[in-house]
């Protein structure tokens, strides 16, 4: 999934639209409301879905800790779900949905009952092996139990059939609707009805066993008025005119598949195809399901971007392995609310990001991280969104080299404002933040991005192979991705786990040196909060002195550290990470040779960079309690910004300084407290 963020630029031509979407997207990171208009309409139409605190079923929290599976995390339900075949009418013409589903499953133990989950459907026979059954329903888990009236046996096959509708009327939340339907009185050439059921959200549109860890095959049949084009999982089998002026559309996924990844998107659509040629030979359709009638025209331009949409395929094949499916198409519609979301083979794509390198690059990685291997539980949603978010860098680095991708990574450094990224990468609904927030997304893909630089490309991108290979059309859980990484790496990668994936926060590193004749002294602190790791990690520190630069590499293990590296001439400057590969922050390192005479315990420290362009950092030391100010001049000495004016305890501080709004030129930062005081000159290089 896609959710909005500042990193998103518009592709669409629609300049109208553009205002709103800024607007929107800062609004949206903060409230976690996702919103959007058809700004083309002539009318501003917004729909508003409040997301907040729904992702998560309540009996989610428990099961999270239940069993695991031998090859991998298969739940604590007593079956095996083999198959699901559905048949779905919708009129289109009305919100509606009526259908019939069949399960085919194998008990793993004994069993008298089973539980699945429904809500807001109408059950209306409900037969195992041809067999009627009743069934009570639990609201609370959002389930019902079928009752078998004697006991099943392990090993056992049962064929479960259910007739269904939607009840009108029920009160679901505008987030959790599961089908969503909308009349071309909107705008649209057509009316539109599609599914969208991240992270539990199925069990509103057909009865299922609602789990990312279970996977099945799956049939699709989707019956509506002639003239509407069904997109759905997997390959189409074909379609029937059924006589009565409507078409059934037949879809069937041969690779199993889970449930919050099975959709249909219905409209008037026409649809573009190009093929594509896998390495072993076969060919397989990339489609685009597109409106192409008045006010969107959509057509032409969608199509034109299906062949940069098979060089992603083709790069993604490379890294990670052959594209897993029999297809790979998307649809593209408004109103969305996301800015597009990877159903299995079949990605629905919010129109105004269509061509978005982005985005699309995005939801086409999930293909392999997190449809072809699923995150185990929701605990788990970063194996899926992580790895989506460094696939987008890993295109950007396809297309343009090495030096992209740290341009990428860097910018997404923002994100160190969004409060979540202090917390820990697994398991974001049992840390207070939300599944889908930056946590999993940004952080989570610097954290892959920080793992690629410690092991080196050809382990990292081994591990991603070995991976997939032992989890393709499965489930995985983060235990079972950090067994493959110790594996390939060779040794046991608890460390790195620890502290960057199950721990919060990140380093804060400031760090000094001093030159002798034959040695530097390099101090590295670790200033970052004492309730986050203090992380162990191999630093590269590289240091320049004129024209030449020396690498070391430090173990780096402890809130303070000093390292003595040897070098015969003194350094003009000594840089930690000079390749970027460290989630982190980082102030100067300062020659402490130029500090003596100081007053005391309090300190101002270079800033850095320096020569800057627009962001730097500035560091200092408070020794005790005290009123501080901390201001920035230009060269008349007017001014220009406040950055601190308050009562400060002691300890390390250190804060971004954006010169956004200011000319090139010198400026000069004092730093007052008391008796103290401090001037240092930096420059702005545009
Ligand atoms: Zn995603």
């Amino acid at each position: 999934m896609n959710r909005w963020d500042s990193l998103t630029q518009l592709k669409h031509e629609d300049t109208k639209s553009r205002g709103f979407f800024r607007r929107c997207n800062s609004w949206c990171l903060c409230a976690l409301v996702v919103c959007f208009t058809l700004p083309t309409l002539g009318q501003s139409l917004q729909f508003a879905f409040e997301k907040e605190g729904r992702f998560i079923a309540p009996e989610q929290r428990f099961a999270l800790s239940f069993a695991r599976g031998i090859d991998a995390y298969e739940g604590p339900q007593p079956f095996d779900m083999l198959h699901y075949r559905l048949d779905i009418n919708l009129p289109m013409t009305v919100d509606a949905l009526e259908g019939s589903v069949r399960m085919l499953m194998r008990l793993k133990e004994n069993a008298d009952s089973l539980v699945l989950h429904s809500v807001g459907l109408s059950l209306d026979t409900v037969r195992v092996d041809g067999v009627l059954k009743s069934t009570s329903r639990d609201s609370a888990t959002e389930s019902f139990t079928i009752h078998f009236n004697g006991t099943r046996t392990a090993g056992e096959t049962l064929q479960i059939d259910i007739d269904y509708h939607r009840i009108p009327g029920y009160p679901r939340p505008s987030s959790r609707r599961g089908f969503y339907f909308f009349r071309d009185t909107i705008g649209l050439p057509s009316n539109l009805g599609y599914t969208f059921s991240e992270p539990s959200d199925a069990r509103f549109w057909f009865p299922c066993y609602d789990e990312p860890w279970e996977k099945a095959t799956a049939e699709l049949n989707i019956t509506a008025p002639n003239g509407y084009v069904a997109a759905s999982n997997g390959k189409l089998i074909g379609t029937t005119n059924n006589g009565n002026s409507t078409t059934t559309w037949r879809w069937r996924q041969n690779q199993p598949i889970t449930t919050y990844l099975m959709c249909m998107t219905v409209s008037r659509f026409s649809v573009s195809m190009i093929p594509y040629v896998k390495s072993t030979g076969d060919t397989i359709p990339l489609q685009y399901y597109t409106w192409n009638a008045p006010p969107f025209i959509d057509s032409a331009w969608t199509a034109s971007f299906l062949t940069t949409v098979g060089q992603m395929v083709s790069a993604y094949s490379g890294l990670f392995g052959e594209y897993p499916f029999d297809k790979y198409g998307m649809t593209c519609i408004v109103p969305f609310g996301y800015l597009g979301m990877e159903h299995q083979t079949i990605t629905t794509m919010n129109r105004y990001y269509a061509t978005s390198h982005r985005v699309v690059s995005h939801e086409l990685a999930h293909q392999w991280w997190g449809n072809d291997v699923t995150c185990g539980t929701w605990a788990d949603i970063w194996l899926n969104e992580s790895f989506a978010t460094y696939s987008e860098a890993l295109w950007r680095e396809h297309l343009y080299g090495f030096d992209s991708l740290k341009a990428y990574m860097r910018d997404t450094l923002s994100g160190f404002q969004f409060g979540s990224w202090q917390g820990a990468i697994y398991d974001p609904v049992g840390q207070g933040f939300n599944l889908f927030d930056q946590v999993v997304y940004t952080k989570g893909g610097w954290v892959l991005h920080t793992l690629r630089g410690v092991v080196g490309d050809s382990a990292f991108f081994s591990m991603l192979r070995a991976y997939r290979d032992k989890y393709q059309g499965k489930s995985a859980v983060t235990s079972e991705l950090k067994a493959v990484a110790d594996s390939v790496v060779g040794s046991d990668m608890s460390w790195f786990f620890n502290q960057w994936i199950f721990g919060k926060g990140w380093p804060k590193y400031s760090s000094r040196f001093t030159g002798a004749a034959d040695t530097i002294s390099l101090t590295i602190q670790q200033q970052q909060d004492v309730l986050w790791p203090t992380y162990k990690m191999p630093i590269r520190v590289r240091a320049y002195h004129g024209m030449n630069r020396t690498d070391y590499i430090v173990q780096d293990s402890l809130r303070v550290q000093t390292f003595l590296l040897p070098l015969s001439v003194q350094p003009d400057s000594v840089v930690l990470d000079p390749d970027g590969w460290i989630l982190k922050q980082i102030v100067a390192p300062t020659n402490v040779g130029e500090e003596k005479g100081k007053p005391g315990e309090f300190r101002l420290f270079q800033n850095y960079p320096n020569p800057f362009n627009p962001g730097t950092t500035l560091s200092f030391v408070i020794g005790h309690v005290s009123l501080v100010s901390l201001k920035v001049y230009d060269v008349l000495g007017r001014e220009v910004a406040m950055l601190v004016h308050e009562v400060k305890n002691p300890g390390a501080y250190t804060l971004q300084f954006d010169a956004s709004d200011l000319a090139s030129g010198v400026y000069y930062y004092r730093m007052t407290s008391g008796s103290f005081s401090e001037t240092k000159k930096m420059l702005l290089v545009r």
